[in-house]
């Protein structure tokens, strides 16, 4: 292993430079593989253009007609992009995407060929697909769906398709089909309250912008390290003497390798329509962030899983490895996926914008009041939409964040929120100025100079968006906006009955929203946190709160299934129950394997290659130790050092030992929560910090 490593550095240091030709104009090939609107307009009848743009725009079905017209539009233009072969692109529920290439050309007419029917269904056989028991129980197959909502795109000779995945009984079997229908809620709802202030407002759309972060490390070292390759992690190692302490990488100069790297990637990227827009150093070493600038969510979601696959493609061209992993290497910050999220009205309003004129503001503040509510009753969900093994080491872990859901929100508006409490008693009359009795009427230029940033909030508000940022690096962001959407879906619905009852008792519009708003200010209060939400005080403090600590994943996936999120989910018709049992089980089975993979590689590295190194060395002690017995020089050093050595020895044969043992004996376990949480608690929890130390 270390002659390994030695080999590796080597290589590592030797390399060159890959040339990377300058990526020119941007203009000139941004979004230039993608099957857009503009291409689409160009090739297509008017008719059916307007049909598809509906589709788009609106979520209307599209007729056969239109689907044959499109496929063989897209056809020759991705023919002519010099394609051969289609796909339907779909996220499954493992987490990455999936595809299955079919051939453009028909054997029997000799030429090429794309149907609607076969842009709009597919069957691909998905029995190896987890579906969490879904279609054992109903039916053995799947099909997916085309999703017109997200362009579709030439990668590599393929023309990709975003699709939905689900079984024939009409479950969802992916991440997005879930996604799409919490958006469609949330629309709904949002256009409802909008329509309190403004009738204009026929929907409201969920924008999302991802900032990505990843670690960079050269191929080779990468591949002498079997648990970074079967992992994504490494399972041993300790802190090096300069880490991230000086703070000198965080946003320092790009080191070459990977600027050109970055400048590839991009391109890439670029051309498939995904609109990167910032680059820089990330806290630790050799950690780096991009980000796209903001779209609609599920187009964002379908980039991000995009954009990731080709970085890790682009890597490979310039001898590199990306990590998505949420904690590569202990000691170091951990890699997250903020999701910035707003709600945008069809008339061009970011709801989450605060304006000069204090009508709007009110509107901003209902919006603003009603997300963090929802954050509050649904801490524990939100907390659950995040929750996977790897991101169980850079929240809840000892060196990192706890597992604290909280909304942070900079002192100005924490002041404008209390204000508005307090005030609220105040009678306003006729003829009053309702919006400077209630301290409501000076938001815009308190958040201008409103410069409060918060590294430590999951969930910070930044001047015109919520950025929530526990969202782990390699999670698909698809399960945490799902939960986000549908909670402030079902927030809003309920803020909207209210204020019509108070209207109902006669309150005027106005007073009622302020009401109810108080109210739920009153409420949510718990979980608006400023302070360092990496402290030890704020786990005790948040405890007299009243706000849940759920440490690890297999105990916070229950949320899935309470009875809150079962109603919320139910009433907005995004998942049945049977689905979230189904889910659940995948996440736990999910959890299962990738602790079981970790104690099965570190078994392997420390049985194979850490306990014959060390002995290796142990026996050159002892020949030294002979050595200067024979000169009659004094050895107690050496012998100690011997002892030293093997004591860990043992300890690491003797604690790989039971928690194989262990294994063995978690693995009957028949319940998928109970096995998970065994995983946990018995072989994670008991063994793997003991064997790490004695490594
Ligand atoms: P920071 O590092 O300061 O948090 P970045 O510029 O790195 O900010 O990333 C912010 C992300 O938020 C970008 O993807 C940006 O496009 C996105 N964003 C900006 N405004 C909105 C908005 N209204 N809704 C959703 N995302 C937004
Ligand atoms: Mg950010």
């Amino acid at each position: 292993m270390a002659l390994l490593r030695f080999k590796a550095l080597e290589r590592a240091n030797n390399r060159s430079r890959i040339k990377v030709e300058s990526p020119g104009k941007i203009s000139e090939y941004f979004g230039k593989d993608v099957f857009g609107l503009p291409q689409m307009r160009g090739l297509l009848a008017p008719g059916y253009y307007k049909k598809v743009k509906n589709a788009i725009d609106n979520g209307t079905k599209v007729d056969p007609d239109t689907a044959d017209a499109v496929a063989s539009a897209a056809k020759s233009w991705a023919i002519d992009k010099g394609a051969t072969h289609y796909t339907h692109w779909f996220q499954p529920l493992t987490g990455a995407t999936a595809e299955k290439h079919d051939t453009f050309f028909d054997y029997l007419t000799g030429l090429e060929n794309f149907k609607g029917s076969a842009l709009v269904q597919q069957e691909p056989d998905a029995s190896s697909f987890p579906s969490g028991g879904i279609r054992s129980t109903f039916e053995a197959r799947g099909y997916t769906a085309w999703d017109p909502s997200s362009p579709m795109f030439v990668y590599g000779v393929t023309l990709c398709i975003p699709t939905i995945f689900v079984s024939y009984t009409g479950e969802a079997l992916d991440n997005k089909a879930p996604l799409l229908k919490a958006v469609e809620a949330v629309d709904e709802a949002a256009t409802k309250v909008c329509q309190l202030f403004d009738k204009k407002v026929t929907r409201v759309k969920a924008s999302l912008g991802i900032e990505q972060e990843y670690f960079v490390i050269d191929k080779a070292l990468y591949a002498s390290r079997p648990d970074l390759v079967m992992a994504g992690r490494t399972v041993f190692g300790h802190n090096p003497a300069r880490g991230q302490q000086l703070d000198d990488h965080y946003f320092g100069s790009i080191p070459p390798r990977i600027y050109d790297y970055m400048k590839d990637f991009e391109k890439e990227a670029l051309k498939l329509g995904i609109p990167v827009s910032t680059r820089h150093n990330e806290v630790a070493p050799s950690q780096f962030e991009v980000a796209p600038v903001f779209e609609d969510i599920n187009v964002a979601t379908d980039h991000n899983s995009l954009l990731m696959d080709t970085m890790s493609k682009v890597a490979e061209r310039h001898n590199l490895k990306v990590l998505f992993h949420e904690k590569p290497f202990a000691g170091l910050n951990g890699t997250g996926k903020h999701n910035n999220w707003s709600l945008i009205t069809n008339t061009g309003v970011n709801l989450f914008q605060p304006s000069n004129s204090a009508k709007e503001n009110l509107l901003f503040l209902t919006f603003f009041v009603n997300t963090i509510k929802a954050v509050h009753v649904y801490a524990d969900l939100l907390r659950a939409s995040i929750a996977s093994a790897g991101n169980d080491h850079r929240l809840g872990a000892n060196e990192a964040p706890p597992a604290i859901m909280s909304v942070f929100i900079g002192s100005q508006l924490n002041h404008v929120l209390d204000e508005l409490e307090k005030r609220g008693n105040v009678k306003v009359e006729k003829g009053d100025n309702m919006y400077m009795k209630l301290g409501i009427d000076k938001i815009p230029q308190i958040i201008l100079d409103n410069t409060d940033r918060n590294r430590t909030s999951p969930f910070a508000f930044t001047g015109n968006k919520f950025e929530f940022r526990a969202v782990g690096g390699n999670e698909n962001p698809a399960s945490p906006m799902t939960v986000l959407n549908a909670i402030v879906a079902e927030q809003l619905t309920q803020f909207h009955e209210s204020v019509n009852k108070e209207m109902k008792k006669g309150t005027e519009k106005r007073l009622a929203i302020v009401s109810v708003l108080r109210k739920y200010i009153k409420e949510s209060k718990a979980i608006r946190f400023e302070g360092d939400g990496y402290s030890d005080e704020w786990v005790k403090e948040a405890e007299k709160r009243g706000l849940s600590n759920i440490n690890d994943s297999p105990r916070a996936f229950d949320a899935y299934l309470n009875k809150e999120s079962l109603e919320v989910f139910g009433k907005h018709n995004i998942l049945s129950q049977t689905e979230l049992e189904a889910r659940n089980e995948i996440r736990w089975e999910s959890y299962i394997m990738k602790i079981q993979i970790e104690s099965r590689v570190m078994g392997d590295l420390a049985r194979n290659h850490i306990v014959p190194t060390a002995i290796a060395y142990q026996n050159k002690l002892i020949k030294n130790a002979q050595g200067l017995k024979d000169l009659g020089i004094k050895n107690g050093e050496v012998l100690n050092t011997i002892q030293v050595i093997s004591d860990h020895i043992s300890t690491i044969k003797r604690e790989v030992h039971n928690m194989i043992e262990e294994r063995k004996r978690i693995n009957k376990i028949e319940n998928n929560r109970e096995k998970a949480i065994a995983y946990c608690d018995d072989i994670k929890g008991k063994y793997f910090e003991k064997i790490r130390y004695a490594v």
